[in-house]
Parts: structure tokens; C-alpha cells; sequence
């Protein structure tokens, strides 16, 4: 039997989003519990990856099936498409496996033309609603399937309203809906130099393949490559017959969860309009009302809604996010997802959730998404500052968070003053979804029109951002990039402060404190401790990130950048010094003076760590980069040297390198400069003696790493130099410590000889930025100018230094520990590049067989969390 591609809501479940895609799964699942959902069915993500594969065209084995499904549900709605009694008129969806809200295109009323439209005008002897109908689906499919731009039509709308002299779209009668029908068929033939097409079936093929296309919009490509969503996945088309809640006073439109999106509390939140359709209550044209106010509107309806909601929540057992319809008094459901949440909402509704014993703590582990955590562990506005400071404005607050920034008026601007190192915050009439990398670049986001469930709501949620919007009292003019609020011109490059929990907008900078675990917070990361197998430890350089990540729960350091040391002003003297001796006796004098303050960094470093391990690496750059390079500091140099100038300049010049990556550097500079590494060994031993000495109770075990490995006798040489010297230091000491030699695998040879390492390494540790940069062959400094075009031809999805490169640089590693385990059974092993802070990389690492990953302090946390997940998904 030929493969199925086609699936009646009748015949899906929700186990089924892999084929069915999110919202496709779900329409079944309500369908098969007994929801009043109006009836479809699902073209499955297969014939979307098969149209891709075939050439972007629909084959004609789904064509047919496609036509048997509509015949079925001809059957099922007793309707006919282009029926002059009974029309069917439908709705085309999209729907990822993943939801991407707003993300892919969806089109309403298909199935209208010329005749069709005067059929349900007249037997509805509502004309009003038919022209609507009309107006909106030409103005939805061209735009969507013929790609001619929205606001052609919108400003045809415009002007009607303006000869009519109101603002809103409800004012506009039977007979003004059908001349803007009109205009905007004239406006699609003068644009596409054809008729806008008539036959019901060939505006439905249009759409679906305007559905599969829209999976690789540029917009779903950013979203897909922030959210670690797979291309290859495809989107599923879900045909639907239409609710319409635009039928008059007793039909309505609207979107509610069934807890608090941004706080997690237990209570319905929701938004709804009257005579009203589709996008119109998250569009942001009309102020919608909210939900409760339903109650008194249409008590019946709401009652039934409320009772849905819950039985949606105790069938999914998660806060739900729902569109509803309601058709002259009657209430359909129109969608159903697990609700996008702040990171504050999502620990809160888990807690909750398990006391209120409908999951358990492993099912709370599993629903939050580590990377939401990160929102929570940047800094909130300051108690004291925040109660001193007088608001100037207040909207709703949309997404919560802290922001602080200079305003600026387009997604454009806010990506290039970004670019120039600046904070801003991106000031808008609303959202549309064009703007979603301008919003990604903003502190923060503040608009004028729109709801809790505005688009700039939702994509600021889903982000993290902190946004406030439908702050009306705003008096925006965006043409002029200046807004007034509260009697004050606000022009680009000024400073304002978003509050995104109360809504509250500040004329001014407000100071920012750091956040902490506690609450629920801490009660699921305790959840997450308790699941985990892998150890989560830091990376640290200073006393300060150390004692950070401590708080935030790092048992450990995994690698502390010695070199990051030596930039402080006293002590680059120092080192200067050192690169410009002339012999070794000199070179160990200048050592000599830089001894005593690597001594102090390594002492504070254990003692913030109090007793966990703390793993040093030893110099890693190559040493032309701490030499001056402008002329005053180089005379400078000179005169404290009791150099000459030329003297210096020589020296700089023969410390040139091509390509300093590949360099002299790492492991090589001690090869050349064994007393380096011996001043390096001296401190962590001398260090790791006096803090001992003061918490007898900490079994401190020195941990030093060998940058840059890639031959055995390399690390060996490194080695037996390390060893000479800190044995020496502890006989002179006369105690008992055992410290551990490994090295950082980050070159490709290092992960093909690891037996042969291994045998003389105690750990190893993957630097995979460098790992990921020589296996490539590309830098990450010079990437990001190509990567954009990688991205856009599909080469990769993402970026290889922010998400491990699992097929190459993932088999160098396990490659590592299945040469390196055997040959040591005492081996550790850990991971300490950017991606040890990577939801998708420590899962990676979790598989195969890790100690421990190490992270920036603040992704601790996270990578806590994603341990834990790693764990309980087997
Ligand atoms: P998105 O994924 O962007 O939310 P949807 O496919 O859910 O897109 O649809 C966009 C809007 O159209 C939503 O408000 C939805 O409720 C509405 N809609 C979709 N299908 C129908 C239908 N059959 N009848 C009435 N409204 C519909
Ligand atoms: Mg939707
Ligand atoms: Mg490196």
C-alpha cells in the first residue's frame, strides 16, 4: 500500500505530532474527547518534507488523496466546495511539530468567489458578514499564497474608514465590505496580472503549497534556529471547516490559557472580541475585552467554555493555551497547546501542578525549558530604586523582566545599534512577525496597541524579553521616531526602563540587582539534582564568578583561564617583563614577581569553591598578545626595561605569527619556556597547601590542565615538568597531597591518539570551541561573517560554537572516551567550551558518558536542569 498523507480529525490522536504537527494532533485529540471542534483533516509533515524533496510541488499521489479528503469531508459537513446551496468554506493551517506562534501562514474563508459569496450573503440574509468573509480572504490569500504585500490592502481599508469617518473595521457596511472586495480584486490583478482565482479547489492548492512554503520563510528560519528546531521536520496543513465569529453581536473570537502565562497563577486569562475573526484579537486593531467579561455577555457560552478549559488542562495536564469561536451563540474550539510561558509561570504551574498532584516531580523536571531559566538569572530592577522612581506611563505587563535601554523605532535600527554595542528598547505601534530579530536584539520591547496576547506578547515570552504592551496613552509618531507620554517628547536615543511584571514604564536608567534561586525556583532545582548523573562546574577565571556560580550551584571549576590574570596593571609589568628577557635567569626573576599574585587568585578561587575541585589550566596564549601595541606604551616599555625602542620593536616583530591560533601557544610554550609552566605549578600547589591548611575538613585536590595537546610526548615533556616541580614544593612543604595532570582535547589529533594520552593524562577535558574550530577549519572570530549564508542555503542550521556539532565534533569526543576509558579506568572526563552550557550539547554529553559539563556561571542553572532532562528522557 502506498504511503497515508492524509488523516480526518476522526482518525489522529495527540501521540501524533510527528506527523500530524502540534496543531493537527491536538484539533484530533479534542475531536476524539468529545470537544465541539469543527471538522477536517491533516496533509501530515511527510508531504511536506516530500514536496521539499520533490522539487517544492506537490506530487500527484498526494494530490489525489488530498481530493478523496475533501470528498470525505464533503461527506461529513454536508457541505460542497463552490455549492450554490450548501458552500463549504474552509480554513488552511499550518502547524509544526513544535508550535511556532505567528511564525507560518494560515488562510480563512477559502472556498468564496463571486457566486459563492452572494449564496451565503442571501441565505444568511446576512450580507455583511459575507463580504467581510470575502474582503478578508482575498486580502489573506494574496498576500499570503500571491505574496502581494499586506499593506496595498490595508491602506485601501484605511481610506474607506477615513471617507467613513471612523476607525473601526465593525463600522463598515455590507455595501463598503463589497466595494473593498472589489478594490482588492482589482489591486490583486493589477499586482499579479491575472483574475483572483475563482475555483475553490485551485485556491485550496494554492494555499497548501503556500502553507509548505512558509515552513522555510525567513522568519520560521530564525525561529526554527533559536528554538533548536530541526528543518528537516516540515509542517503539517490542517483544511478546516470555518466557525465564523464574525457573523454579528452573538458571534465572537477569542484566545485564553487556562492559567497565568506570565505568573503562572491558577486562574482563566483570556482575551476575546465580538464580531470578530481570526488574528483580529491578537492583531492589535481592536482593544479585546477580556474573558470574564463573557460572563455577563453570554453567560451559557462562558459557563461551557470554563467547564472545556478544565477538562483540557486534566486531560493534558498542563496549562493549555486555546482559540475559541463562538458561531451566533454557538462555541467551537479551534485550538488547544501546551501555553508558552515565562520562565517565573513555568516553575510556578510545575510546583503546582505536582502539589496539586496531577504530574510528578520528574514529569515537572521535564516541562521546563532550561533555556527559559536564563530570563530568571539576569538582573531585576532594584527594590529601593525602583520604589523611589515615579512612573511616566503604564501598559500591560507582557512579558516580565528588567530593561533598560535607548529607544529606538524599527527592528531594523534595533539590530544595528545592537551591532554598535548599544542596549535599546524597541518602541512600536504593535509587533508584526517581520520584526521579530529587531526584537531579539532589544532589551526590552514597549507597544502601543495589542493585549496580553499580542504578538509582541507572545514572541517576547517565548523569548525571554521583558515587554509592556498596549500602553495607550503613548502618542506615537513613528515616522518622526518620537512618541510624548505624560505631557514628555521621547525621541530616538533616549533612555526609558520597562517593567515587564507591572506593566510600569520609567523616564529614566534604574539600577538593576542580581537574581537568586529561591522558591520554586529552588524547589526544582533540587528535583533536577536529584535526577541528574552528570556534574555541572564553572567556568571561572575570578574569585567573583566563582563565588557566583557557587551560588548557583556549580560544584566545581572546570576550567580557570590563568592567562585572564595577568592583564591587571601591576602584574602585566611583570609579565612583559618576562616576554622581553633576554635569558632564562632573567625570565625567572620576572616569574618571581608574578608568583605571589597567581598564588592569591588560586588561594581565593578554593576557597569560593570550598573544597570542590578547581581545574587551572596553564597558559593558553600566544605571548605576542601582551605586548603592547601602540607607540607610547611601547617607549613606555622600553624606558622601564631599560630597553631601546628599536629593542622592542624587534622583539615584537619576531614574535609575529601568521595565524596565532595555530601558534606558538598552549602546550608549545612550554616547551619552549619550561619556567612558565614551573611558576604556574608553584602557585596551585602553594595555594592548594595554605587554603588546606586553613579548612583541614576540604580534601583538596589541585587539578592542573595542559592546554593544546596533540601529541602524547607533548603532554608527557609538559607533564614531568609539572610533577618535578609540585613534588618538590610538597616535600619542602612536608605534607600529603595528591594533585591531578590532564589535558584539554581540542585538537583533532589529541581525540585520535587518546589511548595513547590517556595512559599518561588523569582527565581530560573538551575545549570544544577550539575543538569545533580545528575540526571545522573555520575560526569563530572570522564565522559570523559567512555564517548568515550557511544558514540561508541550509549548509547548517545552526551556529557549531553555540550548539556541539554532534556528527563531527561529537564523534571526535566519544571517539576520546571510548580510546581514552579503557586505557585509564581512573580517566575523568569533562566538557569546559561554550557548549557546556547548552541544553542540546548536555544531553549529547549525558549519552556519552561525561563526568561533568562546565559553564559560564549563569548557565549553571541551566545546565542543571538539562542534566537532569538528559537523565529521565533515556
Ligand atoms: P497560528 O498558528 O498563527 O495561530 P492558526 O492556524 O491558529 O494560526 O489560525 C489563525 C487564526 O485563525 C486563529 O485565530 C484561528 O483561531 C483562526 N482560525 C483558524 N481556523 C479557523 C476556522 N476553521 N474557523 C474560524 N477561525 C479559524
Ligand atoms: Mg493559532
Ligand atoms: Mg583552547
Amino acid at each position: 500500500m502506498s504511503k497515508k498523507y492524509c488523516y480526518l480529525f476522526t482518525e489522529g490522536n495527540a501521540k501524533m505530532r510527528e506527523i500530524l504537527g502540534g496543531k493537527g494532533a491536538n484539533l484530533a485529540e479534542m475531536t476524539n474527547i468529545g470537544l465541539p471542534v469543527p471538522q477536517g483533516f491533516t496533509i501530515s509533515t511527510e508531504a511536506c518534507t516530500k514536496y521539499y524533496d520533490d522539487g517544492k510541488k506537490i506530487n500527484p499521489e498526494i494530490q489525489a488523496e488530498i481530493m478523496q479528503y475533501i470528498d470525505k469531508m464533503e461527506k461529513i459537513t454536508g457541505k460542497k466546495f463552490g455549492d450554490h446551496n450548501n458552500p463549504l468554506l474552509v480554513s488552511v493551517r499550518s502547524g509544526a511539530r513544535a508550535s511556532m506562534p505567528g511564525m507560518m501562514d494560515t488562510i480563512l474563508n477559502l472556498g468564496l468567489n463571486e457566486d459563492v459569496v452572494n449564496v451565503i450573503a442571501n441565505k444568511s440574509n446576512n450580507p455583511r458578514w459575507a463580504w467581510d468573509c470575502y474582503r478578508r480572504f482575498i486580502q489573506m490569500y494574496s498576500d499570503v499564497v500571491m505574496e502581494v504585500g499586506k499593506k496595498y490592502f490595508e491602506q485601501l481599508i484605511d481610506k474607506m474608514k477615513e471617507e467613513k469617518g471612523t476607525h473601526e473595521d465593525t463600522d463598515l457596511t455590507a455595501d463598503d465590505l463589497k466595494k473593498l472586495a472589489n478594490q482588492f480584486k482589482a489591486e490583486y490583478k493589477s499586482k499579479i496580472g491575472k483574475d483572483f482565482p475563482a475555483d475553490p479547489k485551485e485556491q485550496l492548492y494554492g494555499a497548501i503549497e503556500a502553507v509548505f512554503r512558509s515552513w522555510d520563510n525567513p522568519r520560521a528560519n530564525v525561529y526554527r534556529r533559536d528554538n533548536d528546531i530541526p528543518y528537516s521536520w516540515g509542517t503539517a496543513v490542517n483544511v478546516q471547516m470555518m466557525a465564523f465569529g464574525n457573523m454579528g453581536e452573538t458571534s465572537g473570537t477569542g484566545v485564553a490559557f487556562t492559567r497565568d502565562p506570565a505568573t503562572g497563577e491558577k486562574k482563566l486569562m483570556g482575551e476575546f472580541l465580538m464580531n470578530a475573526q481570526g488574528e483580529d484579537v491578537v492583531a492589535g486593531v481592536r482593544t479585546p475585552m477580556k474573558i470574564e467579561k463573557m460572563a455577563e455577555i453570554m453567560p451559557d457560552v462562558f459557563e461551557q467554555f470554563k467547564a472545556i478549559c478544565a477538562t483540557l488542562e486534566n486531560h493534558y495536564r498542563d496549562m493549555q493555551d486555546m482559540e475559541f469561536t463562538i458561531e451566533d451563540k454557538k462555541l467551537y474550539m479551534l485550538q488547544t497547546r501546551n501555553g508558552k510561558r515565562t520562565a517565573k509561570a513555568a516553575l510556578k504551574i510545575a510546583c503546582d501542578l505536582v502539589d496539586e498532584g496531577m504530574i510528578t516531580e520528574q514529569q515537572a523536571v521535564m516541562m521546563i525549558d532550561p533555556r527559559n531559566l536564563d530570563t530568571l538569572l539576569h538582573p531585576q530592577f532594584d527594590a529601593k530604586a525602583l520604589k523611589a522612581a515615579n512612573p511616566i506611563g503604564k501598559g500591560l505587563g507582557a512579558s516580565p523582566g528588567a530593561a533598560c535601554g535607548q529607544i529606538v523605532f524599527t527592528a531594523e535600527d534595533a539590530e544595528s545599534w545592537k551591532k554598535a554595542g548599544k542596549k535599546v528598547i524597541l518602541v512600536r505601534l504593535e509587533t508584526s512577525p517581520e520584526d521579530i530579530t529587531g526584537m531579539k536584539a532589544a532589551q526590552g520591547i514597549l507597544t502601543v496597541r495589542g493585549g496580553m496576547t499580542s504578538h509582541a506578547a507572545v514572541v517576547a515570552r517565548g523569548m525571554g524579553t521583558c515587554c509592556v504592551s498596549g500602553c495607550q496613552e503613548i502618542k506615537m509618531d513613528e515616522e518622526n521616531k518620537k512618541f510624548t507620554l505624560s505631557g514628555k517628547t521621547y525621541k530616538e536615543g533616549d533612555i526609558i526602563s520597562l517593567d515587564g511584571s507591572t506593566g510600569n514604564i520609567y523616564g529614566s536608567a534604574i539600577p538593576t540587582v542580581d537574581a537568586a534561586i529561591v522558591g520554586e525556583f529552588s524547589r526544582i532545582m533540587s528535583w533536577a539534582d536529584k535526577y541528574r548523573k552528570l556534574k555541572v562546574r564553572t567556568n571561572a577565571d575570578t574569585p567573583r564568578d566563582a563565588k557566583k556560580a557557587r551560588e548557583l550551584g556549580a560544584e566545581g571549576i572546570g576550567l580557570c583561564r590563568t592567562e585572564h590574570m595577568f592583564f591587571d596593571p601591576e602584574r602585566i609589568a611583570a609579565f612583559r617583563e618576562m616576554i622581553c628577557s633576554d635569558n632564562v635567569a632573567d625570565r625567572e626573576i620576572a616569574l618571581d614577581k608574578i608568583l605571589p599574585y597567581q598564588q592569591g587568585d588560586f588561594e581565593k578561587l578554593y576557597e569560593a569553591l570550598e573544597g570542590c575541585p578547581v581545574c587551572i589550566r596553564f597558559l593558553d596564549p600566544p605571548l605576542h598578545e601582551f605586548l603592547p601595541t601602540e607607540e607610547h606604551d611601547i617607549a613606555e616599555l622600553a624606558k622601564s626595561l631599560h630597553k631601546t625602542v628599536e629593542d622592542i620593536k624587534n622583539i615584537i616583530a619576531s614574535l609575529h605569527e601568521f595565524n596565532p591560533m595555530m601558534g606558538h601557544r598552549g602546550c608549545r610554550l612550554t616547551v619552549t619556556y619550561p619556567e612558565i609552566a614551573r611558576m604556574q605549578t608553584r602557585a596551585v600547589i602553594r595555594a592548594a597547601i595554605n587554603v588546606s591548611k586553613k579548612h583541614p575538613d576540604w580534601k583538596i585536590v589541585p587539578e592542573i590542565m595542559i592546554p593544546l595537546v596533540g601529541e602524547v610526548k607533548e603532554f608527557k615533556f609538559n607533564k614531568d615538568i609539572v610533577v618535578e616541580t609540585a613534588d618538590a614544593e610538597i616535600k619542602a612543604a612536608g605534607v600529603d597531597l595528591h594533585y591531578e595532570v590532564g589535558t584539554m582535547i581540542e585538537i583533532p589529533r589529541a581525540a585520535l591518539t587518546a589511548d595513547e594520552i590517556a595512559k599518561e593524562a588523569d582527565f581530560f577535558c573538551f575545549g570544544t570551541n577550539d575543538l569545533t574550530q580545528m575540526t571545522f577549519g573555520f575560526s569563530r572570530d572570522d564565522a559570523g561573517k559567512f555564517l548568515g549564508a550557511y544558514y540561508d542555503t541550509k549548509i547548517y542550521e545552526s551556529d557549531p560554537f553555540a550548539r556541539l556539532d554532534q556528527k563531527g565534533v561529537g564523534k571526535l569526543m566519544k571517539m576520546s572516551i571510548e580510546l581514552g576509558k579503557p586505557a585509564n579506568e581512573h580517566l575523568h572526563v569533562g566538557i569546559c567550551g561554550e557548549h557546556g552550557g547548552d541544553p542540546s550539547s548536555v544531553e549529547f554529553c549525558h549519552k556519552i558518558g561525561l563526568d561533568y559539563v562546565s559553564c559560564s556561571p549563569f548557565r549553571v542553572p541551566i545546565a542543571r536542569l538539562a542534566a537532569a532532562q538528559a537523565a529521565l528522557k533515556k
